[in-house]
């Protein structure tokens, strides 16, 4: 059986955008565990969480994020 890839992967800032301010062994983590990965894989990812329920996703968020939802929306309020 394949592994189990995130249907985000096409669109999300994370894999697709080199220039989104993030190491590259840790980018190569996160796709081995997160996008393309069983430990823990994507349903766990925050990235994957609050895109499914704000419809996108702030560059902030890393998939192994321990922001609530709330947390989020309040900062990009304050960003904003
Ligand atoms: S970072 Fe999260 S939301 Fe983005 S492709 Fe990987 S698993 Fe999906």
């Amino acid at each position: 059986m394949s592994e189990p890839d995130c249907p985000n992967i096409a669109g999300c800032r994370l894999v697709n955008d080199p220039g989104l301010n993030i190491h590259p062994d840790q980018r190569q983590m996160y796709l081995e565990s997160y996008c393309h990965g069983y430990s823990p894989g994507y349903e766990a990812c925050c990235r994957f969480i609050t895109k499914k329920s704000i419809f996108f996703c702030p560059d902030f968020v890393l998939p192994d994020s321990a922001m609530t939802l709330d947390e989020i929306l309040d900062k990009i309020e304050s960003e904003a």
